[in-house]
This record gives structure tokens, sequence and C-alpha cells, in this order.
């Protein structure tokens, strides 16, 4: 924060974090809505014991298909300073976690530094996830250079129009493609370890909207064009009509097999070697976490 207040992502809202809610809702101690070993990441980041998710409550985009709408939009669970964080990191690696995945950690990345810079000190060897909306700042992101180890940015729509209707955001591709840039810059092409696993690097995920399969392609088209073709994409089928998607036709169905086949082929078609592919058997909502504050 500055003395302006928070300008920590791009809408630059100015707010006294330390006595009210930003845009994101979020204050500036993040409440942390579940902290668990989760299983339904990339198999390269789940693995067989599961990546230590810490699911921070408040969000700075306003997606109208939201499936954490409960907490990118509400309080759940209760605050932790930079310290506990650590504690929390340092408790999910000594259960198994492959790595650290922190959720939806852009309005806290001050926090998150320090969390992160603390638990190293304590011993944490696991990888770092920063796993994001990827609507973020350049200025922001570099505060966590060295820090993390592994990008997971969405990159969501390249349409100033969708994104403005769908998630209330009309300059998402200019900042996210920056965002993207930087993370790329910062820790480079995937990299696992000799189990699989991933150790460093970016993985840019895309969620298949039903009725998008257009817009999907401008996002493929993006990325072969703008990156290496060995970059690695997670192409997601996992859409669920959750929160306010029935308002907004064709959001308010699932996304058709025949719909996901054309993007996965789409993919293909422009020479993208590493597209992870997703069966259509994960859109199901018993795949999103029950967030009850739960971090024991
Ligand atoms: S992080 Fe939150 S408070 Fe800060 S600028 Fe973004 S929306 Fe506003």
């Amino acid at each position: 924060m500055t003395s302006d207040g928070c300008m920590l992502c791009p809408r630059k809202c100015g707010t006294d974090r330390t006595n009210y809610m930003g845009a994101c809702n979020a204050p500036i101690l993040p409440y942390v809505a579940k902290a668990a070993l989760h299983m339904w990441e990339e198999p390269f980041i789940s693995g067989e014991r599961g990546s230590g998710a810490i699911f921070f409550c408040g969000c700075n985009l306003k997606c109208v298909f939201c499936q954490n709408h409960d907490i990118s939009n509400g309080i759940v669970g209760k605050q932790y300073d930079a310290d506990e964080v650590a504690k929390l990191m340092l408790t999910l690696e000594s259960r198994g976690a492959h790595n650290i995945n922190l959720v939806s950690p852009a309005p806290f990345v001050p926090v998150i530094a320090k969390a992160i810079v603390r638990a190293r000190n304590d011993g944490l060897a696991v990888p770092i996830v920063y796993n994001t909306n990827a609507y973020e700042t350049v200025e922001t992101l570099k505060r966590l250079e060295g820090l993390v180890d592994i990008y997971l940015p969405d990159l969501k729509y390249v349409d100033s129009r969708i994104s403005n209707k769908y998630s209330g955001a009309s300059d998402y591709f200019d900042y996210a493609s920056k965002a993207i840039d930087e993370m790329y810059r910062q820790c480079g092409l995937l990299a696992l370890d000799d189990a699989g696993m991933a150790r460093k690097g970016i993985v840019i995920r895309h969620l298949v909207l039903p009725g998008s399969v257009d817009e999907t392609r401008r996002v493929l088209d993006y990325i072969a064009a703008h990156f290496t073709k060995e970059i690695n994409i997670s192409l997601m089928s996992q859409y669920v009509p959750f929160y306010n998607a029935c308002k907004y036709p064709p959001l308010d169905r699932p996304l058709l097999k025949r719909e996901y086949k054309r993007a996965v082929e789409y993919g293909f078609s422009l020479g993208l070697e590493n597209l992870l592919i997703q069966e259509m058997s994960a859109a199901t909502a018993e795949y999103t976490p029950v967030f009850d504050g739960n971090c024991d």
C-alpha cells in the first residue's frame, strides 16, 4: 500500500485496506477459507499426495460464473498474518504436500512475500505455486521474484467486451498478457523433477466456456504466436454454471463435449506441444472444495 491507498492490482482502487475492504473484497491481512491437501490440480501439481492449497478470501475479478463465489465475494475463516501463513505452509509440507499452492493471492502479495521468506528461513523446501487469475500488475509481481517457483496463471480472455461482460474487467487481456510475460521472465518453461512433479516454471490455464470456442481460439492463437510452442497449457473442461451464470446464457449450461473437442483440436492444430487436456467428467461441482475455514 502507498499513502494513496492500495494500488497492488490493475483496479488501483486506492482503498485504505487497514480500515476498509478494497474492490477485491479483501482487507490487508488475508482471511484463509481453507488450507488442505488438494488432489484436483494438474497431475504434476497434485501428484499422489496432494498440493498444499491455501485458499484466500477475496478476488479482484468479478466473474459471473465464479466457482468459489462464497469466498471471492464473502468472508470465511479467520485472518492470518505473515507468520501465521508461514506456519500454515510448514504444516502443509509436514503433511506431505508436494508444494504450497497459493490460490487467489494477488491482493496479499506483501503478506505472502514475507510469509515465504519466513517459511524458507524455517526450513520450507517444497516449491511455491502462485495460482492466479493473472489480473495483476508487473510492478507487484516483481516483488515475488526469487520467491515463487511455479506460476499457474489463467489466461481467460483476449476480447475486452467478453472480459468486461463476464468478469467486469475490460482491460483484462492488457494486464494479464503483460503479467504472464513477467511470470515467464521470472520462472521460464515448466521443469519437472525425476518423479514428474513440477519444480519451476509456468503453466498457463484456460477454461473453455460454453458458447465461447471462438474466444478460446483467440487465446490459443495468442499463446502460440507469442511464446515457444513448448509452453505448458492446461486447457480445462471443468466449467460448471455456478453463481450468476444462469443470468448470462450460454453460461447457464455445461460445456458441450463437441465444444471442448473443437478447442482441443484447434490447440493441437497450432502445434502446441504441451497441451494438457482434461476429462469431461471433471465438470462437476464435486471438485469444488467446501470452504469452512478449516486449516487443521
Ligand atoms: S488489490 Fe484490492 S484494494 Fe488493492 S487495488 Fe486491487 S482491488 Fe483495490
